[in-house]
C-alpha cells in the first residue's frame, strides 16, 4: 500500500518537477547581490507605495489608487479615466518592446533579477533556509520520516510563508481600495465580497506560485520562456559556459591539467532551476547568473582567470579574439528605435489631454424652429465631463454662424469626475445670408482656467433661400 502511495507521489512530481523539489545552494557574488538588490528595490515600491498620500486640490488621498468603482486611476497628480485608455495602452506596449530591447540584448535578464516570480520565489526560499537551515540540511529534513521536529520546523515555515502571503495580497488589494480602509475592515471580518475574494485568492497564488511551485511556473506555466527565443539571435548575450575554455572538464588533481572546468558541480547546485549549464543554452535558464558567481568563486580558488560561465553571445564564444558588436545590431536598433517612438507618443499623447471632454448631440426630433422673435433656433445635447479632481464653471459660446447665440443659461457647474448633461439652444437671424446646414462650433471654456478649453465641431440649420 506504501509502496502505491509513494509510487503515485513519484508520478505527480514526474509531471511537473521530473528531479523533485530544488534545494539550490546559497551562494555570494556580484549577480547575487544584484538580484538582492532588484528584490529590495521591486518590493519597497509594491508593500509601500500603497501608503504614500497625496495632496491635490486642498484634499489628501492614496497616491497610487485603481478606483474601480468611481472608474478612475490614480497616480500621484494624475488622474485618469477610462477616456484615458490610450495612454494605458502606450505604457503596456513601451513595457513590451522594452522587454523585447532587454531580451535583445541580454537573453532572459528581466525573468532573473525582475520577474515578480523569481523575486517572491527569492524571499521564501529565503524564509525557508532560515527556517530548515542551508540546501544540505533541508535535502536531509525532506528524506527524514516524520516527527515532532520535522512537523515543528515545516509548520513554521509555511506559516511564515503564509503571513508573507497574506501581507502581500493585503498590499495587491491596497491599490484599489484605500489601504487604510481595507485594514480595518480586515479587523472587523467586515471586507465586501470582492475585496475577500481577492485577498484570499491573491494570497493563495502567492503561497502557491513562490512557496510550492516555484520553478516550475519559470519552466513549465510561463509563456515568455517558450517564445524569447525569437528575440534572440547569434549576438545576444546570454549566460553561457565557455566550452573551448573548460573541456575536457575533469579533476586536476586526479588527471592533471586539461580543461577549466573542475566538473565541481557547484554551478548546478546553485541553480534555482537545477540545471546544468554547460549543457548549453536551455529554456529553463533565467540568466539569473548565480551560476556565474559559484563558478567564479571556483577560479578564484584554483587560480584561473574568473568567467568560465559568463554572459557571452554565441559570436563571443565562437570567435572571442574578434571584438563583437553586441548592441550595435539591426534587432537592438528596431527595438530602441520603437521604444523612443512609442515613448515619444505616449508623451505626447499625455501633454494633448484635455480635462474637459465634450460630446455634442444635435437635437434628432427637429432640424429647426423659428422662434416668436423670427430667429432659427436649433436644439442639442451637450455632455461635459469634468475630469479635473475640483468642481467646474464652464461658460459655453457658439462660433461659425454671424449672430448667432445660446438661448438663455450659458454657463453650468460640473462636479469633479462627472458627467453632465445640458440641454441647449441656439438661435441666429433667420437673414443672416446663409442657408442650409452650417458648420458650427461650440466653445467651452472652464470660467477658472481658460486653458482648460474645448473647441467642438456641428452644425446650424437654416432654412433653403429661395434660388
Ligand atoms: S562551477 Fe565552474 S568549474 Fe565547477 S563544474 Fe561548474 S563550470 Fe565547472
Ligand atoms: S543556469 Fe545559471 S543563470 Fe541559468 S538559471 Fe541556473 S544559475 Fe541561473
Amino acid at each position: 500500500m506504501g509502496g502505491a502511495v509513494s509510487k503515485v507521489r513519484e508520478a505527480k512530481l514526474e509531471l511537473y518537477r521530473k528531479k523533485g523539489k530544488i534545494h539550490a545552494k546559497a551562494v555570494d557574488g556580484r549577480f547575487n547581490s544584484l538580484r538582492w538588490g532588484m528584490v529590495w528595490f521591486t518590493q519597497t515600491i509594491f508593500y509601500g507605495l500603497c501608503w504614500l498620500n497625496w495632496e491635490s486640490e486642498g484634499t489628501v488621498r492614496q497616491a497610487v489608487l485603481f478606483d474601480i468603482a468611481h472608474e478612475k486611476l490614480y497616480l500621484f497628480g494624475l488622474v485618469l479615466w477610462p477616456q484615458d485608455a490610450l495612454l494605458l495602452a502606450f505604457v503596456l506596449i513601451i513595457a513590451a518592446t522594452a522587454l523585447f530591447l532587454v531580451t535583445a540584448l541580454a537573453g532572459r535578464l528581466f525573468c532573473g533579477f525582475a520577474c515578480p516570480q523569481t523575486v517572491y520565489t527569492s524571499i521564501f526560499t529565503w524564509i525557508e533556509a532560515r527556517v530548515e537551515g542551508d540546501h544540505l540540511a533541508r535535502l536531509r529534513l525532506d528524506g527524514s520520516p516524520l516527527s515532532a521536529r520535522k512537523l515543528l520546523i515545516k509548520t513554521a515555515k509555511h506559516g511564515i510563508w503564509a503571513l508573507v502571503a497574506g501581507w502581500t495580497a493585503i498590499s495587491f488589494v491596497g491599490y484599489f481600495t484605500p489601504i487604510r480602509e481595507l485594514l480595518p475592515t480586515i479587523a472587523g471580518l467586515r471586507t465586501g465580497p470582492w475585496e475577500a475574494f481577492w485577498l484570499i485568492f491573491y494570497a493563495a497564488f502567492t503561497y502557491v506560485q513562490a512557496g510550492l511551485a516555484r520553478e516550475a511556473v519559470c519552466q513549465h506555466m510561463c509563456p515568455y520562456s517558450r517564445f524569447q527565443g525569437v528575440m534572440f539571435d547569434p549576438a545576444t548575450r546570454n549566460v553561457a559556459y565557455d566550452r573551448t575554455r573548460g573541456e575536457a572538464r575533469s579533476n586536476r588533481r586526479q588527471t592533471g591539467k586539461t580543461g577549466d572546468c573542475i566538473d565541481c558541480g557547484i554551478c548546478v547546485q546553485v541553480c534555482p532551476t537545477g540545471i546544468d549549464i554547460r549543457d548549453g543554452l536551455q529554456y529553463q535558464c533565467i540568466n539569473c547568473g548565480l551560476c556565474i558567481d559559484a563558478c567564479d568563486q571556483v577560479m578564484d580558488k584554483i587560480g584561473v582567470a574568473r568567467g568560465l560561465i559568463r554572459f557571452a553571445s554565441e559570436n563571443e564564444l565562437a570567435a572571442p579574439e574578434k571584438q563583437q558588436p553586441w548592441f550595435a545590431r539591426p534587432r537592438v536598433g528596431v527595438y530602441a528605435a520603437l521604444l523612443l517612438v512609442f515613448c515619444g507618443l505616449g508623451g505626447w499623447t499625455l501633454s494633448q489631454r484635455s480635462l474637459l471632454l465634450v460630446d455634442v448631440l444635435r437635437d434628432r426630433g427637429a432640424l429647426l424652429r423659428e422662434s416668436s422673435e423670427g430667429l432659427i433656433e436649433n436644439a442639442y445635447t451637450l455632455k461635459l465631463m469634468n475630469l479635473s479632481e475640483v468642481p467646474r464653471q464652464f461658460v459655453i459660446r457658439v462660433s461659425g454662424i454671424p449672430g448667432a447665440r445660446i438661448v438663455g443659461q450659458d454657463s453650468f457647474a460640473a462636479d469633479p469626475g462627472s458627467i453632465r448633461p445640458i440641454s441647449l439652444t441656439v438661435a441666429a437671424p433667420a437673414d443672416s445670408g446663409l442657408s442650409g446646414i452650417r458648420p458650427m462650433d461650440f466653445v467651452i471654456v472652464a470660467s477658472d482656467d481658460p486653458a482648460v478649453q474645448v473647441v467642438e465641431k456641428s452644425s446650424f440649420a437654416l432654412p433653403q433661400l429661395p434660388n
